[in-house]
């Protein structure tokens, strides 16, 4: 019961962090908490990128929790592994049938282990593809938040007509943003729906096979000083085996995987309740010997892990050869204050926390065309949204620091591109007709208007004013791509020091200013 209450609370505590990632930000709750507990997505950023990142200290304490208590991470906190139980019970009810499971799938997450670390080791991270927190949270800012914000507007339509005749009148007039995401952000909630699914096989069958951060504590928790012990009293014939959600407990019901033991103490509860009271959880002691490992264990095969890491190193290897020349042809316009790419792209967990947080949406997973390593990392689509320049939200909510931490003046000066007038699309330089949205939209007056040798003005852009913010890209009149585009070029990349000073170095300003003279000119 205890157990229920601690998971229940953690998943609110999740669901309420999700909730809390949006503008404007309130600091009162470490958002990004749960990004941070999850050791394998630190780690793996910072053996990546050979630099201590952000959240590495609360991971390294999980570590050294876990190599005292065991897998208290898998069995009390993490909120996929809560989602599961509640999931399988409802596919398998309270008393399931018994599953016979070869002990060689539980080897399988450590390979999938060893292949992420070879691929981290030659410098690709990979790990977010299936740590289980960047996961869940994915799925939950690009499914769960947007259908839950489109049911209640649903539900508020047909409320409207009471609220307006009966109150709060208020809530007639509310409705709620609906984030929009491309098709790939859907990919994640099918994902979510094989990991439920799953439990048709077997209970928590992502845990059990597949979680490569449940095998990283697993090689943690075998040294666990609390452990389950079982005592003379066992008379094997009980169902602690059976109702074991992870396969912990060996044929002879006395034996233990300590690294598959969730410490979730079903197999205590289900032993007290037929009277037995034959296990308990606590330090190993003369008195009360540790439960030893199952004699059947024969551990996983060495050629496994070799062949896991081989080929993790050989992804690894192709990905940051970029045979294509994808680095060089990168169109993506990363959020301010990101890191220089190829740290970025090291350091980015793939959370989706700074997209979940984005106040114009303009943040967006990248697609494939970024390259295999580029992949749902956050990029601009200016076309859906510029980048407001009054919010500074996705380094605040970064786990990892893959973007930084800025003050607003620090954000405003972190240039991130600069936008490009498509003359053959653009009806002033194409048809001669009249039209100045963009330099309407533009806070830094970075667009100018210019005579020609027939005095007909046409549109500029001043590099040493754009920010890239790209509210030109998105209010600009033209059907389909935009006539004035925002590409990386000039952006600044700084892992330290300030975008002020290197904007006075190259004798920019971005100092926001009022309509100007030329936008009237022109009429
Ligand atoms: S095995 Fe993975 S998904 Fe399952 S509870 Fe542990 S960390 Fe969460
Ligand atoms: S850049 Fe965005 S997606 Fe990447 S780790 Fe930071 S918050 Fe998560």
């Amino acid at each position: 019961m205890t157990r229920r209450a601690i998971q229940a609370i953690c998943l609110a505590l999740f669901v309420y962090a999700i909730y809390l990632t949006h503008y404007p930000f309130t600091e009162y709750f470490p958002v990004d908490a749960f990004l941070k507990l999850d050791p394998l997505g630190p780690l793996s950023a910072a053996l990546v990128a050979r630099a201590a990142v952000s959240g590495l200290g609360l991971a390294l304490l999980m570590l050294l929790l876990t190599a005292i208590f065991g897998r208290i991470f898998c069995g009390w906190i993490c909120p996929l592994g809560t989602l599961l139980d509640l999931s399988d019970r409802l596919i398998r009810g309270a008393k399931p049938r018994p599953v016979k499971v070869d002990q060689r799938w539980l080897w399988v997450k450590y390979v999938i282990l060893a292949f992420l670390l070879g691929a981290a080791a030659l410098g690709v991270n990979l790990g977010y593809l299936l740590d289980p927190i960047p996961l869940i949270t994915r799925v939950f800012t690009y499914a769960v938040a947007p259908m839950v914000a489109g049911a209640s507007n649903v539900g508020l339509d047909l409320l409207r007509p009471v609220f307006e005749k009966t109150g709060p009148y208020w809530l007639a007039r509310t409705s709620i943003d609906v984030p929009r995401f491309g098709a790939g952000a859907a990919l994640w909630f099918l994902v979510f729906i094989g990991i439920v699914a799953g439990g048709l096989i077997m209970p928590r069958l992502w845990c059990r096979v597949l979680c490569p951060a449940g095998a990283l504590m697993g090689l943690f928790s075998r040294f666990s000083l609390i452990r389950r012990r079982v005592s003379d009293k066992c008379d094997q014939e009980g169902d602690c085996a059976r109702r074991c959600p992870t396969m912990a407990i060996g044929k002879d019901r006395r034996t233990t995987r300590q690294a598959e033991c969730i410490a979730c103490q079903t197999c205590r509860d289900v032993c007290a309740k037929r009277g037995t009271d034959a296990v308990s959880f606590g330090v190993k002691s003369a008195a009360a010997p540790a439960s030893p490992q199952p004699s059947e264990d024969r551990g996983v095969p060495r050629r496994s892990l070799i062949a896991g890491t081989g080929c993790g190193m050989a992804a690894g290897f192709l990905t940051a050869l970029d045979p294509m020349g994808l680095e060089r042809m990168r169109t993506a316009v990363r959020p301010p204050g990101a890191l220089p790419e190829r740290e970025f792209l090291r350091t980015c967990i793939r959370c989706g926390q700074c997209i979940k947080a984005c106040v114009t949406n303009t943040l967006q997973p990248s697609g494939l065309a970024d390259g295999l390593e580029g992949m749902f990392a956050p990029k601009h689509l200016m076309r859906l949204g510029g980048c407001d320049q009054s919010c500074n939200l996705c380094g605040q909510v970064c786990p990892t620091g893959a973007i930084r931490p800025l003050s607003m003046e620090q954000k405003r000066h972190a240039k991130i591109g600069t936008a490009a007038i498509d003359r053959g699309r653009c009806i002033v330089w194409e048809e001669d007709r009249a039209c100045l949205i963009c330099d309407e939209a533009c806070p830094y007056d970075a667009i100018v208007f210019r005579a020609d040798e027939l005095g007909v003005r046409r549109p500029y852009v001043v590099e040493q004013r754009c920010n890239g913010c790209g509210l030109c890209e998105q209010v600009c009149p033209i059907g389909g791509r935009s006539a004035i585009r925002v590409s990386p070029h000039g952006e600044f990349r700084l892992a330290k020091g300030s975008y002020i000073e290197l904007a006075r170095e190259r004798r920019m300003t971005f100092e926001p200013v009022g309509p100007t003279e030329d936008s009237f000119e022109y009429y």
